[in-house]
């Protein structure tokens, strides 16, 4: 949410005049657009504004970051401006002040992004913003604020100018996309109506396990140009601690959707995102987490360790937190389960024909290029092919957990 939103803000800053340059060190502005969803990161940006503003720039800290702190960010920012505010970022330039209110709607920022400038091979676009869930352990509601869908109309179009242009990928993109809603269109519908416009290919994230709906499976299955990928965070295994967090489900209800998605939707691939040492959580909770990640067989996850963000309602709840070695070692545990599972997934690709569209090069080795499967798995190119093209591949080997591919 946050690269597409830096995107559309670079536009909207050179449409009314500004110039970009190739390092912020140029720069007479820096514009920091942060998340604060994990402390590292935070840190970093603060970090950031700290040393760009003690060099002189006129420093603008924005997004999630902005709004979360306003009053201390002030202090070494020139402009704070939130996620909702975007629409006036290029007149408020030069002023010196907080600017935060996010119960805007982005009627500017939308125009922009529908007639971006810069238009890549693969784009993201924003269906929805805020979040009205109120995990006990997130900030989103209170630096997004609530949940606001965008017109299907606004939507349909920005897609339809991106395709126009070249675009083969989109994203659909919101907090929980399932629960978008507008004027009696619901996910379902827009997916529906979005892979009618013939896009080469569709995804879309985040879901939410209590919101996504077979409906959506269905569009799913129906469309061919709809890629096999659900990204479903289950957070933990343990129903005790989802209720804590007020996740609105079960395991058993998780595993219901996970296995409802399965057969509606052929060859789709699950990910997910799990946290570990949430306050409270016992031997018992985290081997649950454990035994559910082996029962699904997710095919990768992002795992992390829990951290209190103010002002969620677990950072004033809880008084203790999960000791810090505890804490790691469960992550490690967690890591190396996942990390198995999805070694052996990966191996019995060998053999096998997947349909890749190339994104880049190759971390390690930048003679090598790298691609996505339709079910959003990364695999490795033992050539060097173009950004954006579309080709297929025969899974050769498996290095670590990365399938490496033969273009056919
Ligand atoms: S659904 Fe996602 S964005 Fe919304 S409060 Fe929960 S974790 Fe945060």
């Amino acid at each position: 949410m946050n690269e597409y939103d830096s995107l559309i803000i670079r536009n909207m800053l050179q449409k009314e005049g500004f110039l970009l340059t190739d390092s912020p060190e140029k720069a007479d502005i820096v514009i920091i657009n942060g998340c604060v969803v994990r402390e590292k990161p935070e840190n970093k940006e603060i970090e950031l504004l700290k040393y760009y503003k003690h060099r002189g720039k006129f420093v603008i800290a924005a997004g999630c970051l902005a709004q979360k702190d306003k009053d201390a960010l002030l202090a070494f920012s020139d402009l704070v401006i939130g996620p909702m505010d975007y629409d006036d970022i290029g007149t408020l330039i030069g002023k010196h002040g907080a600017f935060t209110d996010y119960s805007k709607h982005r009627d500017r920022f939308y125009r922009y992004a529908k007639d971006r400038m810069e238009v890549s091979f693969s784009e993201y676009v924003t269906i929805m913003t805020g979040c009205d869930n109120f995990c006990s352990y997130c900030v989103v509601p209170f630096t997004r604020g609530r949940e606001k869908s965008r017109s299907a109309k606004d939507i349909l179009e920005e897609v339809e100018n991106l395709t126009k242009r070249g675009t083969i990928e989109i994203t659909l993109i919101g907090q929980n996309v399932n629960s978008y809603f507008h004027e009696g269109v619901d996910f379902k519908d827009l997916l529906d109506k979005v892979a009618r416009l013939g896009v080469r290919r569709i995804r879309f994230t985040t879901s939410h396990p209590r919101d996504i709906s077979p409906a959506v499976f269905d569009v799913m299955a129906r469309y061919e140009n709809i890629m096999p990928w659900l990204h479903l965070p289950l957070q933990t295994g343990s129903t005790r601690l989802l209720k804590e967090m007020r996740r609105g489900y079960t395991t058993e209800e998780y595993l219901y959707i996970v296995n409802t998605a399965r057969k509606m939707v052929p060859d789709i691939v699950i990910s997910t995102d799990i946290m570990v040492a949430y306050p409270t959580e016992t031997e018992e909770d985290f081997e649950d987490t454990l035994r559910i990640v082996k029962e699904v067989q997710f095919d990768y996850a992002y795992m992390f360790i829990y951290s209190p963000r103010k002002p969620s309602s677990a950072y004033y709840r809880y008084k203790t937190q999960i000791p810090r070695d505890i804490a790691v070692k469960r992550h490690r545990l967690l890591v190396d389960t996942v990390q198995r599972i999805v070694t052996e997934k990966r191996k019995k690709m060998i053999g096998r024909t997947y349909e890749i569209m190339i994104d880049g090069h190759s971390k390690k080795n930048p003679d090598l290029s790298r691609g996505k499967t339709r079910g959003n798995i990364t695999v490795v190119v033992n050539k060097n092919i173009p950004e954006g093209e579309i080709l297929e591949v025969k899974i050769v080997d498996v290095i670590g957990a990365t399938p490496v591919g033969e273009p056919i």
